[in-house]
């Protein structure tokens, strides 16, 4: 029980006393930010990103704000959900490929002009792949703004008013990096509110994320797919993002198609497909960790598209139901959102 302080004016004095009042639900947003799958444009899809908010009922579970992927348009996403960059507690990154990455300037930019506040930025430490590129979400996060540094922009707003940081976005970071390991580990908390991560194969330094809250708990896979990168394999799904998902509420995941695989002659290069999780096998994997819930993301092919990044779509564009097809191809028998942008699941549902 909660106790707030009730004023009241009895007998021409004002008195204030503790009156007791239900504690107020806690509750857990998932929103898909974006749902474009690779660094093609289309249809006005927002770049891959998924924002967890947390609260109560007071607060319309908006207490905490968590962005995990800020691929292209995120900003313009959260804008239409009256989220503004100011109010991101955090920002976690899966991997460095630009559909992932490509909003978060626009973020900085626009938190950076509103002047701060300092947010933690996480991500995996410098991981180098087989054939020695080495991936840098640090170096990516300190060099976020150079182009506007040396445009001048960051330089003139200040002199307009300098309680903006002279450093630009950079300067408003606060970049926490950790070596995924093959077990979940926490790498960053706040409250009631505990994120672990897991390393997972699609590039050198991919990181799965998982929330939990006492509302409940979402994993967030991001491209995750097999350590064993090509057939035959038990499944295209990560090993240890199955094992970060035990007993979770929901999972959001990167999903492809089987249509566009190799055999259906698509022409879609065969490693991009692979080092990804199939809708089918997803729906499987949902199934044996207990989900409740399984959101696809980042589909491949897009909804509706006839060419998907270059590549002809086999048979025709695809529809939620085709997606959710695949999912109960595999078994899973719990709530499927085939994702758009702004999907949105709340729990407990309201
Ligand atoms: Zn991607």
């Amino acid at each position: 029980m909660r106790f707030s302080i009730a004023i009241a004016f009895v007998g021409g004095m004002w008195f204030a006393a503790p009156v007791p009042m239900a504690e107020a639900a806690p509750c857990l947003m998932v929103t898909l930010t974006g749902t474009q799958s690779g660094p093609s444009v289309f249809n006005g899809q927002a770049g891959a990103g998924t924002l967890v908010r947390y609260g109560d009922d007071s607060n319309d579970c908006a207490a905490m704000k968590l962005q995990f992927d800020a691929g292209r348009g995120t900003n313009m996403r959260l804008s239409q959900i009256d989220v503004t960059p100011v109010q991101l507690n955090a920002i976690f990154f899966t991997h460095m490929h630009g559909d992932h990455t490509e909003g978060f300037a626009d973020i900085m930019m626009l938190r950076w002009y509103f002047k701060g506040p300092k947010i933690d930025i996480v991500c995996s430490s410098d991981a180098t792949s087989v054939l020695g590129v080495t991936n840098s979400c640090r170096k990516y996060v300190t060099h976020i703004a150079d182009a506007f540094l040396q445009s001048g922009e960051i330089a003139e707003r200040r002199s307009e008013d300098n309680a903006r940081l002279a450093g630009g976005p950079v300067d408003l970071t606060n970049v926490i990096t950790f070596d995924p390991k093959d077990e979940p580990q926490v790498v960053w908390s706040s409250g009631d509110v505990k994120v672990s991560a897991i390393r997972s194969t699609h590039t050198a330094g991919h990181a799965s994320y998982r929330v939990d809250t006492p509302a409940g708990s979402v994993v967030i896979g991001g491209d995750a797919g097999n350590d064993v990168l090509a057939p035959p394999r038990a499944s295209s799904t990560s090993d240890q993002v199955e094992k970060l998902a035990k007993g979770v509420d929901i999972i959001v995941h990167s999903a492809f198609h089987p249509v566009l695989g190799p055999d259906r002659g698509s022409g879609f290069p065969p490693l991009s497909y692979y080092r990804q999780s199939l809708a089918s096998d997803l729906g499987a994997m949902a199934k044996r960790v207990g989900a409740k819930h399984l959101m696809l993301t980042h589909l491949g092919p897009s909804l509706g598209a006839v060419i998907h990044n270059r590549w002809k779509v086999p048979g025709g564009p695809l529809t939620q139901a085709d997606y959710r097809k695949a999912v109960e191809a595999g078994g899973f028998t719990g709530n499927t959102i085939v994702g758009t942008d702004l999907a949105t699941l709340r729990l407990p549902a309201k």
